[in-house]
Order: structure tokens, then C-alpha cells, then sequence
């Protein structure tokens, strides 16, 4: 039995997502810029995706969204596009400490230019406290950058109490929504906030495929210098067939997220309380409730994540700590530092991330095996041993 419990890593494709996509890698190949009828054709089938999007996300106006080739890339052209644009009012950024590193290594590539960035903290349960964003404004402040759900802990952050609070004019409000698209219901007038990016290959949709809310009169200077695709704010030949697989995936995702999220819930909560409950030693990070319903995030303390991960690799289960680009290696993770979790004493997180295929017997499989793997583990690091393997990659 191979069983995937890393869906915040990736996700497996949407039969449905595929089978929209395939005519356009197809016979329908058409460059969406041509004016002929192939062009047209690919067109057309763009600007329908580009509709689905916007209305998933309560967005007016489809033309609010620009498609990219990535969640990396919609965060780096929102920060950097919006910082950019505001260099003239102001050079001060704000975001948290626990973003993700699309996020985080994007703002310090900002200051080497020259923008200085506060890194807000968050609680002991990855919380943050809107009070402090609005405290920690300033006169020169030009945007704020803060994830809607974090991909480590699942936890969520108070995105529109927080657009209450620190929305100013002048001050641009970016949010992360990569892990919260079709897992959180989102709407970007009751968030509101000015851009929002999410991914394809998150929500059962390709990989290669994202797309950013730009809400109207939000200025961005591009960051891809070519043709005039996507009105100018992202040069480059549109990738059809995946922005189809996206909006298909989006309306499948959006359309079961109540059922599922109950579902998911009820899986993680029983996974959760069998691990607490069957080894001692085990703890949860982040907040209870105020967490996505598929993820869960557990240390063990005494036992190393990347032999966790291995040893239960090696069984067929597929879990992850931190996020899928960095579980390779041994850094850790700044989201349970700065949460104040130690993680040499206590630990470092194993991420259990739930999806549409994850069933109950995959979930007690899992807790039957885990018991024992631990207790292996700790025992060759209480023998000196070595960890079963460090080199996971
Ligand atoms: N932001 C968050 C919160 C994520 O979890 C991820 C991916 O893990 C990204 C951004 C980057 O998205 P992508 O993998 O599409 O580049």
C-alpha cells in the first residue's frame, strides 16, 4: 500500500483537470495571441479559465487575473511589482517571519536593494496578532505581505481582520493564498486585500500554472520584459492547456470544499488524536482550529524528522517536514523557531497533509506503523547509533 500524506507539497491531477486540458495540448494548439482561428480559438478557452478563477475567488472583473507559470511567481511579481511601483511613496515592507520562502528570500532580495522589511512574529501557535501589523506600520510603509495559511502548520492568519486594521491608502496588501485556494473559502472583497496568489498543482491542477489577483488600479511594475500578454503585466506565450487543468481543478475544488473540509477534518483529527494519544513525547504545532483541515504538524521528541521520514519512506508513506523544497535538508524549520519551539529538544515538525484521495484505512494504516518507527528511532539515537539515513533528498 503506498499511502501520500504530503499534499501541501503537491497534489496528484484531477482526472477532469487532465481530460480538459488534453485538446489543447492537441489539436488546439494556438498561440491565445494569434489572430487567427487557431489564436482565437486558444483565446477564448483562456479568457473562460481566466472567468472561473476570478469567480472562485469573488473577484469583479476576470481581467483581475493575471496567469503565471507558478506560486513562486506570483508572490515574487506581487512584492516585487508592488515595491517597485511604490519605491517613489516609500521603502518599507512588512510580512512575517513565517512565510514561505517564496515569500521570505524575495523581500531579503529587496533589501539588498535598498527596501527595509520587518519580519512580524507570531505566537507560540503561529498566530499572529493584527494588532501588531497595524503597530508596526510606518509613514514610508508601501505594502504588507502576509500568507493566508502556512504551508508548514496549516495555520491560518486573520487576513481580512487584518486588512481592517492596516489598509491604508498608499499601503498595498498582498496575500499568500497558495495553501488556502480551494481549501479555505476565499473571496477577496471580504478579505480585502489588493493581490492574492495561488497555485495549480496545490489544488489537484498542473504543475507550471498560477495565477495573481491584481485588483483594479493596483500599480505593479512587471517583472517579465517581452510582449504585451496578460495586459502587459507578464510577458510570455500563455500556457492554455494548464491555465484550462487550473480553472477546472479550481471549480472542482471549490465546489466540494465544504463535504471535503468535513471529511479531511475528521481524518486529520482522528491521525492526530491516535499519534498524541499512542506515543509519548508527540506534540502538535500550531493553534487547534484556526489550522486548514488537512494538515497536521507533529514533533517527536527524541526522534529526527529525516529519519522519520525515511523509515516511514521506506514503508510507503509519504510525508514531509517543512516545506517540499527544504525537507531535503537539515535546516530547521524557521516556521517552529519562530513559533519558539526548540528543535533539537523538542523535535523538528513531520507534516501530515491530507487531499481528495486520502482515506480512513490509509489513516489507520499510518497509526498502526508510526508507534514502532519511532520508537526505533529513538532508540539508535538513544544508542548512539546512526539515524537510518540523513541523506534524503
Ligand atoms: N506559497 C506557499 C504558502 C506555498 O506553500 C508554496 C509551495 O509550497 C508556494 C508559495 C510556492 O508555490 P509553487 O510551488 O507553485 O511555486
Amino acid at each position: 500500500m503506498r499511502i501520500y500524506l504530503d499534499h501541501n507539497a503537491t497534489t496528484p491531477m484531477r482526472p477532469e483537470a487532465l481530460e480538459a486540458m488534453m485538446p489543447y495540448l492537441g489539436a488546439r494548439f494556438g498561440n491565445a495571441n494569434s489572430i487567427h482561428g487557431w489564436g482565437r480559438e486558444a483565446k477564448r478557452a483562456l479568457e473562460e479559465a481566466r472567468q472561473v478563477i476570478a469567480s472562485a475567488i469573488g473577484a469583479r472583473e476576470k481581467e483581475s487575473i493575471v496567469f503565471v507559470s507558478s506560486g513562486t511567481e506570483a508572490d515574487n511579481l506581487a512584492i516585487k511589482g508592488a515595491a517597485w511601483a511604490g519605491r517613489p511613496r516609500g521603502r518599507h515592507i512588512l510580512t512575517s517571519a513565517v512565510e514561505h520562502h517564496a515569500v521570505l528570500n524575495t523581500c531579503r532580495s529587496l533589501e539588498e536593494q535598498g527596501f527595509e522589511v520587518t519580519y512580524l512574529p507570531v505566537d507560540s501557535e503561529g498566530l499572529i496578532d493584527p494588532e501588531s501589523v497595524q503597530r508596526s506600520l510606518r509613514a514610508d510603509t508601501i505594502l504588507i505581505s502576509l500568507m493566508h495559511a502556512n504551508n508548514e502548520t496549516g495555520v491560518i492568519f486573520p487576513i481580512a481582520k487584518i486588512g481592517q486594521l492596516a489598509r491604508q491608502p498608499g499601503i498595498v496588501f498582498h496575500t499568500d493564498a497558495v495553501q488556502a485556494f480551494g481549501r479555505l473559502p476565499i473571496d477577496v472583497e471580504a478579505l480585502g486585500v489588493d493581490l492574492l496568489s495561488l497555485s495549480g498543482h496545490k489544488i489537484h491542477g498542473p504543475k507550471g500554472i498560477a495565477a495573481l489577483y491584481v485588483r483594479p488600479g493596483t500599480r505593479m511594475v512587471p517583472h517579465l520584459h517581452g510582449g504585451q500578454q496578460e495586459r502587459g503585466r507578464r510577458a510570455g506565450t500563455e500556457n492554455v492547456a494548464a491555465a484550462i487543468g487550473l480553472a477546472r481543478a479550481a471549480e472542482l475544488s471549490v465546489g466540494s470544499m465544504d463535504v471535503e473540509a468535513d471529511r479531511l477534518r475528521r481524518l486529520r483529527d482522528r491521525l492526530e488524536a491516535g499519534i498524541l494519544g499512542r506515543i509519548e513525547g508527540a506534540q502538535r504545532n500550531g493553534h487547534t482550529d484556526r489550522r486548514l483541515p488537512n494538515t497536521s504538524n507533529i514533533s517527536f521528541r527524541g526522534a529526527d524528522e529525516e529519519s522519520l521520514i525515511f523509515a516511514l519512506d521506506l514503508e510507503g508513506i509519504a510525508v514531509s517536514a517543512g516545506a517540499a523544497c527544504t525537507s531535503g535538508s537539515l535546516e530547521p524549520s524557521h516556521v517552529l523557531q519562530a513559533m519558539g519551539r526548540r528543535p533539537d529538544i523538542d523535535g523538528g515538525g513531520l507534516r501530515f497533509s491530507l487531499g481528495a484521495g486520502t482515506t480512513e484505512a490509509e489513516i489507520e494504516c499510518a497509526l498502526d506503523l508510526l508507534p514502532g518507527l519511532v520508537e526505533r528511532i529513538r532508540a539508535a539515537a538513544a544508542s548512539g547509533r546512526p539515524a537510518p539515513a540523513l541523506a534524503y533528498g
